[in-house]
């Protein structure tokens, strides 16, 4: 039996190469007599795992050596702390733009350390599009810009980065390694790694060396970022298996042909299902397709007393976990990396079928 379609938003599906891997290596990794579970984070075989694995990170997204890439953890909402925490500089204000449910997350958390000067919304007409880079209003006292460049759950994704004049700052967490992108315009970019890379436990943080150092004062040591790239994100116990699986699936990665292999595959993924879902007169996805994410679809069905029906009559078919956000309810399909093609059409082959029986 093939194993079902996972379509979780997070933790969600990895390569069932690297889960395959992890099964074989489980009980004595390499010859060492331990499971990777059982090493000493400060002993020479899992220095080399954790070495190998930022390597291959640096590799794929062609990391700038000036930039530090810290594996920690606390997940991405440890960071929405630690950003203004540490890129605040001395200064008092941060510029955010507002495009869904976990910018406004990083905004309250903002709120405890500085002014938040939110440069545009689009939450009036319900976070489906991204404001215009041209209405944005700047602080030109601002530290630094936070934007969320893939919203998770809202399923709006800016597709290019924008021009500012202070760092950038960005929550990458369900779009990091999805396609290629170039680190050199960003000042950080963190994302928590059970979205796209890996297990929970582990959030990924690359940031520019130049901006560390100047933490405001009453840090916390576990969330100075100078601290954990000082230490090579062991000031402490790492979440050593998490950061393990991220190198495996960073192997996975580059094996497959790396991030411009993977991204057309993503773009062909979001292009099937948004395809089907338009033409299809029955089915809606509320996003303006300028913004529309290859990450996170979420989708309607005409009638909500069809919900309960499409998700046990897609579990059967073999596709799990297409329940909306409970924020917003209807369907939501996530196409990370580890979703195949394969996935997808057997996704829109079940809707169309689902469609014919009950449209
Ligand atoms: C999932 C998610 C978060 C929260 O991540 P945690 O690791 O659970 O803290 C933050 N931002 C975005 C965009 C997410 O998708």
């Amino acid at each position: 039996m093939p194993r079902p379609y996972n379509f979780s938003a997070g933790p969600a599906m990895l390569p069932e190469a690297v889960l395959e891997q992890a099964k074989a290596e489980m009980l004595d990794w390499r010859g060492s007599g331990m499971s990777v579970m059982e090493m000493s984070h400060r002993g020479k075989e899992y220095v080399s795992i954790a070495e190998q694995a930022e390597a291959d990170l640096r590799e794929l997204l062609a990391i700038p050596t000036n930039y530090k890439a810290l594996f920690l953890q606390g997940g991405a909402s440890s960071q929405f702390a630690a950003v203004p925490m540490n890129l605040l500089r001395g200064k008092t204000k941060a510029d955010y733009l507002n495009t869904g449910m976990w910018s406004k997350k990083a905004i309250a958390e903002a709120k405890k350390f500085c002014q938040v000067n939110v440069v545009a919304s689009s939450e009036s007409v319900n976070f489906t599009t991204v404001p215009a880079r041209e209405t944005w209003k700047c602080d030109a006292d601002a530290a630094y810009l936070h934007y969320t460049p893939n919203e998770t759950i809202g399923g709006v994704e800016l597709h290019t980065v924008p021009e500012v004049g202070v760092p950038l700052a960005a929550d990458f967490s369900s779009t990091l390694l999805s396609r290629p992108i170039d680190v050199s315009p960003f000042g950080i970019l963190y994302a928590g790694a059970q979205k796209n890379i890996g297990p929970a436990g582990l959030s990924i943080v690359i940031v520019r060396e130049d901006l560390l150092g100047q933490t405001v004062a009453g840090t916390p040591t576990m969330l100075d970022y100078a601290v954990m790239a000082k230490e090579g994100s062991m000031y402490n116990t790492p979440p050593t298996y998490a950061w393990y699986i991220a190198g495996l699936v960073f192997q996975w990665m580059k094996a497959q042909g790396g991030l411009a292999v993977i991204g057309e595959r993503n773009r062909a993924k979001a292009e099937l299902l948004y395809q089907t879902i338009d033409q299809s007169g029955f089915y809606k996805n509320p996003v303006d397709p300028a913004y529309r994410s290859w990450m996170n679809v979420p989708f309607t069905l005409p009638d909500a007393a069809l919900d309960k029906a499409f998700l046990a009559e897609a579990k059967s078919a073999g596709l799990l976990t297409l329940a909306g956000h409970r924020s917003v309810g209807g369907m939501r399909a996530s196409l990370y990396n580890a979703m195949p093609l394969a996935g997808v059409q057997a996704l829109v082959n079940f809707m169309a079928d689902f469609q014919k029986r009950r449209g």
